[in-house]
């Protein structure tokens, strides 16, 4: 017997159509903790994926580009205040290279990401390396932050494809408690409606499990993707970092529930770490909320996980078509834990093909894995994990959007798997 009431009937519902549950049933869903009504969300939203995107598993090669940014997000572990890091930049070499690599992996999508830098110089730095990856023929997705639509303009016209930018929570008050003054969730808001002028396949995310964040505030989370309109889908469970604001709150107790993502072996690190922020910048009364009953903070690696998994999964439930990516941060609280996100109803993995020597520079949470790991143990290591879950690698396929396609070529019907230049589904044609 579960928890959520007609919870049979709720899950056919939202199966048989997008968008059918009202805002307290996604929350209901959200809030669920009784094993087998879990598991029958997991197995809806799952065959919702195979439905729409089969057993295949697209990959996104991720190039780390650059670890300079310019923001200051109290939870992020390349803040520009984290002093206990070294900067890097690759060149356009470097990245040309990476580009190279994962067009020989034949994943057939890439990633380009790096901290958020707004500058002339920076704008034609990636208009380089994008206009010089072309000929490989790659669907691109930019991580590069908040830009003006000009920038997106040009990177657009320059080859990239697709363009991620996480809300991190549609909550514009939850937000202000993660960032400090002069950090707008209106100019992201907006960011995002640019980016879909401009032609891009959209993509947009959040934290889940952040201090002071309620089911309601997640549930709304999904709703604002609806409402957006986007393509694709990048989000994770909130893992602390020690040399963060927020991490150092968690660790002394403000949240004590996140504690419990800390990996041991930062632990001490975390204790013996000062508040980078003063007291009255950062709103700890704010944070202290986190211990109210109806709030989603974890007091477990496996409640952590779970709520991901049930983010991937009433999302996938929501929204049928858009692409759901099994964040690698879902790994780091569970060895196989991009599979069970895949069995949850994602269907993208983002492997990390940056240069070892330069990953444990590129650390947003601490316990990040497979930072050893270089591209082609990777390759195995995910072609093994998949097998065994009865997927497989969707290797030489783009795996665009199915929702993008749709949005911009005005059909009802499904588009057939897309093979790397295709004629009959144009990648930059239909944007
Ligand atoms: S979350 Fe993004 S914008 Fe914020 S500090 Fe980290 S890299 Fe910079």
């Amino acid at each position: 017997m579960s928890d959520v009431d007609g919870l049979d009937d709720l899950l056919a519902r939202a199966a048989e159509r997008p968008r059918a549950l009202a805002r307290p049933e996604l929350a209901a869903l959200l809030a669920m903790d009784d094993e087998a009504g879990i598991q029958s969300l997991f197995d809806a939203a799952y065959a919702l994926k195979v439905k729409y995107c089969g057993k295949r598993v697209a990959m996104r090669g991720i190039v780390e580009a650059g670890n300079v940014c310019a923001k200051d997000c109290y939870y992020c572990g390349i803040r520009k205040s984290n002093e206990n890091l070294q900067r890097y930049q690759l060149s356009a070499d470097e990245i040309v290279r990476l580009a190279e690599l994962d067009a020989k992996q034949d994943y057939a999508s890439l990633v380009i990401q790096s901290g958020e830098i707004e500058s002339e110089a920076h704008t034609r730095f990636i208009e380089d390396v994008l206009r010089r990856i072309a000929p490989l023929d790659l669907g691109v997705t930019l991580s590069l932050g908040e830009q003006t639509e000009e920038t997106y303009r040009r990177w657009k016209e320059a080859g990239a494809a697709r363009y991620l930018l996480r809300i991190e929570t549609s909550n514009p008050k939850l937000y202000a408690t993660l960032h400090p003054a002069g950090h707008s969730w209106e100019r992201r808001v907006e960011c995002l409606r640019a980016l879909r002028r401009c032609g891009y396949q959209v993509g947009t995310g959040v934290m889940c499990g952040l201090p002071g964040q309620t089911y309601d505030d997640l549930a709304r989370d999904i709703e604002f993707f609806a409402e957006m309109d986007v393509d694709m889908i990048g989000m994770g469970p909130y893992i602390p970092h020690p040399d963060t604001p927020l991490g150092v709150l968690s660790a002394k107790c403000l949240v004590p529930s996140a504690w419990c993502l800390v990996p041991s072996a930062e632990q001490e690190k975390v204790l013996s770490a000062k508040c980078l922020v003063p007291s009255a910048e950062l709103k700890h009364e704010d944070l202290s909320e986190s211990n109210a009953p109806s709030t989603t903070a974890p007091s477990t690696k496996h409640q952590a996980l779970t709520l991901g998994l049930k983010m991937i999964a009433v999302t996938r439930l929501h929204l049928h078509d858009v692409n759901i990516a099994a964040a690698t941060a879902l790994q780091a609280l569970a060895p196989d834990g991009r599979e069970r996100g895949i069995h949850a109803g994602a269907n993208v993995i983002m492997p990390n093909i940056t240069d070892t020597k330069y990953r444990r520079s590129y650390q947003l949470y601490a316990g990040k894995p497979c930072l050893d790991e270089n591209a082609g143990l990777c390759k195995g290591c995910l072609e093994r994990r998949l097998a065994a879950i009865g997927e497989t690698v969707d290797y030489g396929h783009r795996g665009d959007s199915l929702h993008f396609s749709k949005r911009t070529r005005g059909s009802a019907s499904l588009p057939e798997p897309r093979m790397r230049g295709s004629a009959s589904l144009p990648e930059g044609g239909a944007e």
